[in-house]
């Protein structure tokens, strides 16, 4: 048995509780086999990185293995290019599953035979209801079922028909095999629920071999017991129907027997975690495609610039609980800011530029200034910042007509220039149209680090960057999608996406050190925000950086809803 106790710094939960017993009694003979399970019809989103967190977190933890299992029973929705997406966003994510890598299709011969079994146990049957009709005979949830007239056939006929089914006799959906359960049950799951349909669709693996397909909750609690699985973790909608799950087992008197367990699904606010939804988004052209840095796909998060770390604390701290529940959005995103805090290098960079002349600097002064990468991390080194007479500073940085409070740059008044010293704003140049071009400002030099005035104080500190030393850039401020909190439970959600989710910034520059940084490289721009360098740089011709995150949370405040 192996005793290795799970990491001390993992808050407990109910599922490890459930593990940890199992241990203690020596089931399983004290082994942990989780899975995951998606069904490849989509990319996965945030939802499904909680679970994979949590199957491949609580395999980790203790040294058992988590299998990952393409769920591709349903060959209309299933492509290849949505499992390549999965096994990479899984990689992504920090979790390996070795040479455990499945398909519910691999199965497909033996479910046959189970299903071949359940028949000469007189525990399924060949029934030709229609689709319609069966609704009608299920009954709902205050009046029990009805019988099916095909109910009381021979195993000798079941078995022929069946074997009709697998051979292509008879038309698509024109029969189902059924599980003889018990049309009287208050769980409508138990209610002779079909097994098996006849679909002549063609399988992305199995090709045209199969006319006959299971149904999820028949492939799936045999595929998880064929693979030695001990916990199959999954969620609430599937409590109603572990019965199910553990009748067939039970039926089968399998050599193995998982212990289902269920646990809340993730709903975070401002966004949907449904893979249909999200399809609808990127066919609907609403987003660039599933790895659009607004979806809140893992593919998406990734290109935003998100880490992996953050998203397995953001999984950490919603936790494993029973009770469905929306998370917080700031929940999201305070993990997300704290993860770039701590790592992330700091670099300056102009969104909206408005140009300065240092008029007391020479006209050829070019000076490198050695600025460190990150305030508190002297290990990350430094970098070469350079500094001349003309420099670009932040339009919002400067007001002729400054309201109360304002302790940027005024006329005549002071400010500091970030690692630089204290510049004096004495006089602001005009176009024709009366817009704003250029300032002329002096630099007191007795305020240069080093220098008897460095510590003077002034109210406020901006950043900048030297126009000769600088690259254009393109940046792209990325903001909620949706407007609401709650889109998927309106009835028209996409009139509540957000027409200013994104707003394309193509003025920019940036410090001359981040030239050829690779894609996905990030940064705190100082007082602007995180960004990350997105991919399409390469075909850009200039840096394209993705915001992943401002700040602090500025979105309320401009929403005019709350927080301040
Ligand atoms: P969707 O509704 O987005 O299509 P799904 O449940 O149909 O999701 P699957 O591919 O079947 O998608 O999911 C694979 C695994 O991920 C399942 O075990 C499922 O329980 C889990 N999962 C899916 N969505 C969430 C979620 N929001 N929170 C936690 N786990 C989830
Ligand atoms: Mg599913």
């Amino acid at each position: 048995m192996n005793t290795q106790a799970p990491e001390q710094s993992k808050p407990s939960n109910f599922i490890r509780q459930i593990i940890d017993e199992d241990r203690a009694s020596g089931k399983n003979q004290g082994r942990v086999v989780t899975r995951f399970p998606p069904e490849p019809n989509g990319y996965l989103h945030l939802g499904h990185a909680k679970s994979i967190c949590l199957n491949f977190g609580l395999a980790r933890d203790y040294a058992g293995i988590c299998h990952l299992r393409m769920d591709d029973t349903n060959p209309t929705k299933e492509e290849q290019e949505y499992v390549d997406s999965i096994m990479n966003d899984v990689r992504w994510l920090g979790f390996e599953w070795k040479d455990k890598f499945f398909h519910a299709s691999d199965y497909f011969l033996q479910l046959h035979d189970f299903a071949v079994e359940l028949i000469k146990l007189g525990k399924a049957y060949v029934c030709e209801l229609t689709a319609e009709q069966m609704r009608d005979y299920r009954g709902t949830l205050t009046q029990p079922g009805k019988e099916s007239p095909y109910r009381s056939r021979s195993i000798e006929e079941n078995l022929k028909l069946f074997a009709g089914m697998r051979n292509g006799e008879f038309p698509d959906n024109g029969k189902t095999l059924r599980l003889k359960i018990d049309m009287n049950s208050s769980n409508i799951n138990l209610r002779d629920p079909v097994i098996y349909r006849i679909r002549r669709a063609h399988h992305q693996r199995t090709g045209d071999t199969w006319c006959i397909y299971p149904m999820y909750d028949y492939a799936h609690c045999l595929s998880d017991m064929l693979e030695g699985i001990t916990h199959s973790i999954c969620t609430l909608e599937f409590e109603d129907h572990r019965p199910l799950y553990d009748w067939i087992l039970d039926t089968l008197k399998t050599p193995c027997h998982p212990q289902q367990i269920e646990f809340a699904r993730l709903n975070l606010e401002f966004t949907m975690m449904s893979k249909r939804r999200l399809l609808e988004l990127v066919e609907g052209k609403h987003v660039e495609g599933w790895d659009d840095p607004r979806m809140p796909t893992i593919s998406g998060i990734r290109r935003r610039g998100i880490t992996p770390e953050a998203i397995r604390n953001f999984a950490e701290r919603v936790g494993v609980t029973k009770k469905n529940t929306t998370i917080e959005i700031e929940l999201f995103e305070s993990t997300v800011r704290e993860d770039l805090d701590e790592n992330c290098a700091r670099a300056m960079a102009v969104i909206k530029p408005l140009k300065v002349v240092l008029t007391n600097v020479p006209e050829n002064h070019e000076e490198w200034i050695d600025c460190a990468w990150h305030p508190k991390k002297p290990e990350m080194g430094s970098r070469k910042v350079g500094f001349t007479r003309e420099v670009y500073i932040e339009q919002d940085d400067f007001m002729e007509v400054p309201p109360k409070g304002f302790h940027r740059l005024v006329p005549g008044g002071e400010v500091r220039l970030r690692h630089v010293g204290i510049i004096k704003c004495e006089e602001v140049i005009k176009n024709s149209a009366g817009q704003i071009t250029t300032l002329h400002c002096s630099l007191d030099p007795e305020t240069r680090t080093g220098m008897s005035g460095s510590n003077r104080k002034v109210k406020g500190t901006i950043h900048w960057v030297s126009a000769k030393h600088s690259l254009a850039a393109v940046a792209r401020l990325y903001d909620r999608l949706f407007t609401v909190p709650n889109p998927a439970d309106i009835d028209d959600w996409k009139a509540t996406l957000n027409p200013k989710s994104l707003e394309l910034v193509d003025t920019c520059f940036v410090e001359s050190s981040l030239k050829g940084v690779p894609t996905l490289s990030r940064y705190q721009f100082e007082r602007v925000g995180y960004f990350c360098l997105d991919a399409s740089s390469q075909s850009a011709g200039q840096p394209v950086f993705n915001r992943v995150i401002t700040l602090r949370d500025t979105w309320a405040k401009a929403q005019g809803t709350g927080a301040p």
